[in-house]
Parts: structure tokens; C-alpha cells; sequence
């Protein structure tokens, strides 16, 4: 199987060259026609670029873009996102055409757990006599999918956790900061695999802390990604789709301090623009400066040039790979089918 080859996200943006040659709304004009020729639909991630975001018909997090996918009519999408999240769409839609911009746009967190890692120690630990089930969060390769009995995102992980038999030892793989905290929620003691996210993991807890300081009426949310420290400063704790119901519910001008990827500042604005978002930067370990960090790299493969001539080329595709046939029965079961209560 061949999983998606990440590059060093320091590595020169040669990938971005291109992104200034043209004039964006020149690219809008040519995506909106090719959209319309093509009967296609574009699904944005609230961790693409705003402009991703703008020209989309759909955006949301990584469960909504999941249900939405599974939904429309359209014969084609265009995910604007990463890897694991176009081979969720392809998973749930068979029969649809799914393109990405950039099939190199992978995830820390679904490279962190290699199909081959994950068997060996689940056999491991049966032959050890543990009674497990696998919980996977979404950020994991098709491959990693088939081999678990649930999927969850930061949207539904507390419904499928207590879907988990109360007999059953959890594995949860890949993130173990949100294990960590899901374990803390619901009670439910966990084997954590570890993982992280490379962009949740490195904010400043000093940057945090000052930023509260400047800002002592700051509500702080942050994403449960994020390491204990910066989880134990946060008044609301969420997912992206929970961030946005929270800050729209407020009608009182605001100022929110965000734990997440720096382009979610795009959705909230947009649902809320009576309150002033500021994000949280990252830190540099190496060095003790702060940074961009807080930018997904993975995510920002995606651009309006890349979205057009996927739709002008009709690829690169998401392409089906027989191990996807056991993601699909995990997936559906997970995503799509409601508790039976
Ligand atoms: S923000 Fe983190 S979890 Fe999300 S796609 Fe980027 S590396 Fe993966």
C-alpha cells in the first residue's frame, strides 16, 4: 500500500511558488466554471486557508466533511484537507470521483501509527490475554481503520467511547493527549498509543499565559489536541464545530484566546464577528522563540491553483485500494449509524 510520502514542513515552500503567480480571484472565476462543468462539489476543512474556505460548499471538521461527503449528489469532490480525510471520503462514496489538490498533504498524527506497528502490538496483547477493542481517532490511514472496531473525532468521541463494551480494554490510537483527556471524561481507563499532532503540541504555554494576562476577561479554547498544560488553562475544551457553536451563542463582544490550528480564526470571525479572536502561537523547543507553528503545514498544501487544476485535470485522485472495504464497514458503523439506546 502506498501511504502519503510528508516532507519536511521546514523544508522551503517550493509547493507555494506557484500560489503567488496568479491572481486569486481570477482562480475563484475558473473554479467556479470548472465546478459547474465538472457537477463537482468542494468539501474545505476549517484548517485550510480562508480563500479554501470561502470558494467551498461545504466546510466544517473532519466528522461533518465525513457525513457531508457521504450525503451529496454530486459525482465529484474536491477535498480540501488532507490525505486520511480524502480516503474517508472516498470510503463512505465509492462512486464518487474524489480529488485532492495535493496528495502529499499528509498528518503527523496518521503517520505516527503505521498499519504494521498497530497489528503487532494488538496481537501482542491478546496473546497477552487482554480482551481489547481499538478505538482510532480519525487521523489515521484507511489501513490503520480497518484494523479498529471504532472511529471517533473530536465531535462524537464521547458517544462512541460509551458505545465501547464496559468488559473491553480500550486501545486508542493514534493522539494520546486527547486519549488522555477522553479517558479523564468518560472514566474509561485506556491503553494510549503515542502519538500527537505536531501543530497541537507545541503551543507556548508561557505565550498562553501571557496573552491571559493582557487579556484578563479572555475566554481560553482550546482543542483537546492539545497537551495537559495547556488543556488545564482552558475554559472550554472542544473541537472545532464545538468552538464555533460556543463562540456563536454569545452575543456579548468577547475576546477568546484559540488553542487550534491558526486558520479556525477564518469560521469563528466569520459565525461571530461581534468578538476578537486571538490565536495562541507555538513555541520553537529548540530554540525558546515562538513561531508559526501553529499553521498546519499538511493543510496549507492546499491552494486555489492546486484546486483548479485538479478540477481541470481531474486528478490527483483518491483511488480505491481493497483494504478499504474494511474501513468502510468501521467507518459507516461509526460515522454514520446513530447509537442504538
Ligand atoms: S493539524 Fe495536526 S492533526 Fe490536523 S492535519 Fe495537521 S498535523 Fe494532522
Amino acid at each position: 500500500m502506498s501511504l502519503p510520502v510528508i516532507q519536511n514542513p521546514g523544508e522551503p515552500a517550493a509547493h507555494f511558488a506557484n500560489a503567488i503567480a496568479e491572481d486569486p480571484l481570477e482562480l475563484m472565476d475558473e473554479i467556479e466554471a470548472l465546478k459547474k462543468e465538472r457537477n463537482a462539489a468542494i468539501l474545505s476543512h476549517f484548517y485550510t486557508d480562508g480563500d479554501l474556505q470561502e470558494i467551498a460548499d461545504f466546510t466544517g471538521d473532519s466528522l461533518k466533511l465525513a457525513r457531508d461527503a457521504a450525503s451529496i449528489t454530486n459525482p465529484v469532490i474536491v477535498f480540501c484537507g488532507v490525505h486520511f480525510m480524502g480516503e474517508s471520503a472516498k470510503i463512505l462514496s465509492p462512486e464518487k470521483t474524489v480529488l485532492m489538490p495535493d496528495l502529499q498533504a499528509g498528518c503527523s498524527l496518521a503517520e505516527s501509527c503505521q498499519p504494521e506497528d498497530l497489528a503487532r502490538f494488538q496481537n501482542e496483547l491478546r496473546a497477552a490475554g487482554r480482551d481489547i477493542q481499538t478505538v482510532a481517532y480519525i487521523n489515521t490511514s484507511a489501513a490503520v481503520k480497518s484494523l479498529c472496531d471504532w472511529i471517533v473525532t473530536s465531535g462524537n468521541a464521547r458517544e462512541i467511547i460509551d458505545r465501547v463494551p464496559a468488559d473491553k480494554e480500550i486501545l486508542f490510537v493514534p493522539d494520546q493527549h486527547l486519549g488522555r483527556y477522553l479517558s479523564e471524561v468518560t472514566g474509561r481507563k485506556m491503553i494510549l498509543w503515542p502519538g500527537s499532532c505536531m501543530v497541537h503540541e507545541v503551543f507556548s504555554i508561557q505565550d498562553l499565559l501571557r496573552a491571559k494576562r493582557n487579556n484578563p476577561q479572555a475566554i481560553i479554547m482550546a482543542h483537546p489536541e492539545c497537551p495537559r498544560n495547556i488543556l488545564e488553562h482552558a475554559d472550554v475544551i472542544g473541537g472545532t464545530e464545538k468552538m464555533r457553536r460556543h463562540v456563536a451563542a454569545i452575543a456579548e463582544p468577547t475576546t477568546f484566546l484559540v488553542a487550534t490550528e491558526a486558520n479556525m480564526i477564518h469560521p469563528l470571525q466569520k459565525i461571530a464577528p461581534q468578538h476578537t479572536f486571538i490565536p495562541v502561537p507555538g513555541i520553537m523547543t529548540s530554540t525558546g522563540e515562538t513561531c508559526a507553528c501553529n499553521r498546519c503545514p499538511h493543510m496549507a498544501r492546499n491552494t486555489l491553483q492546486k484546486v483548479r487544476d485538479a478540477l481541470r485535470d481531474m486528478q490527483p485522485e483518491i483511488v480505491w485500494q481493497p483494504f478499504f472495504a474494511d474501513a468502510q464497514e468501521v467507518l459507516r458503523r461509526s460515522l454514520l449509524e446513530p447509537a442504538k439506546r
